[in-house]
């Protein structure tokens, strides 16, 4: 049943849930009602729970928040199958993504600064912001090859034409049934070009290695989904169920972020909140 750690882990249980938070803080209750509410759906089922650390952004990832996530899930009682993978450690697998999406002609590199997507004068905005306004997909070959051998280089998604590759596609999620692939975002970024791969490559190369079926996450990421399923269908990786549940909302209405102090689960302990507790209003 042990797998190579690189490579794909052989699953003989029906349902693999998993866990896949980034070191970059302390977890909140949100966290725990997130990692309890994917616990719970594979050990009802006999499954397999998992968890996966998610690394790659070593501009702001700090291993004392790994050590204090494991600590949190222990404290919380929720435990997990087989070894903690770290994104971190996987960075070839991802590059190998990558490069098959360029060989495929639909990856090109993209030269733009956050600050030249934002002051292009038609960029529309979509949910997460900036539209990319596709400035650097029309660059000529020569050009593209002159700027890769001086600066730093993103790479972005052609998505008309991984689209026109791929066919309509269709992902589910439990709450909210079927949904169309539509990607608002535009050509979004699967490589950041500080950290060589970005977060919507490495989940759907990771959620397939690790045979997850049903992925269980925040609201937050539903919009995110249309990209992950076009990259599935892209690299002939199997499309896992999605299950996207609201996020709690602190005292003041607003979502909790890592910033939010007082819900942190360290924070919750040191003022003797039980896990029963925590657990029981999640
Ligand atoms: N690593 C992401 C986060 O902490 C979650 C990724 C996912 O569940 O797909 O927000």
């Amino acid at each position: 049943m042990t797998a190579p750690y690189l490579g794909v882990e052989t699953v003989d249980n029906s349902i693999t849930t998993r866990f896949a938070p980034s070191p970059t803080g302390l977890l909140h209750r949100g966290h725990a009602a997130s990692a309890m509410a994917a616990w719970r759906l594979a050990r009802a089922a006999g499954g397999r729970f998992i968890l996966r650390i998610e690394d790659i952004d070593s501009t702001r990832c700090r291993p004392e928040f790994e050590s204090a996530i494991l600590a949190d899930l222990a404290w919380l009682g929720l435990d997990w199958d087989g070894p903690v993978w770290r994104q971190s450690e996987r960075t070839p697998v991802y590059r190998a993504a990558l490069d098959r999406l360029i060989e495929m002609g639909l990856a090109y590199p993209c030269f733009c600064t956050r600050a030249d997507i934002a002051a292009a004068a038609s960029a529309p905005h979509g949910p997460e912001g900036p539209v990319y306004p596709g400035t650097c997909r029309s660059l000529d070959a020569a050009t593209r090859a002159c700027r890769l051998a001086a600066e730093p280089a993103a790479w972005r998604l052609d998505v008309a034409a991984a689209l026109a590759r791929s066919g309509p596609l269709r992902w589910h999620d439990a709450t909210q049934g079927w949904q169309r692939v539509a990607v608002a975002e535009g050509d979004f970024v699967i490589a950041r070009r500080d950290i060589g791969t970005a977060y919507a490559l490495a989940v759907v190369v990771d959620d397939a290695a690790q045979g997850v079926t049903d992925v269980v996450r925040g609201q937050d990421l539903f919009t995110a989904t249309h990209g992950q399923r076009l990259l599935q269908a892209l690299l002939g990786l199997p499309t896992p169920r999605y299950h996207h549940h609201p996020l709690l909302l602190g005292a003041d209405g607003r979502r909790l972020a890592k910033r939010d102090a007082g819900e942190t689960l360290a924070a919750l302990r040191a003022k003797g909140v039980t896990p029963a507790e925590i657990l029981a209003s999640t």
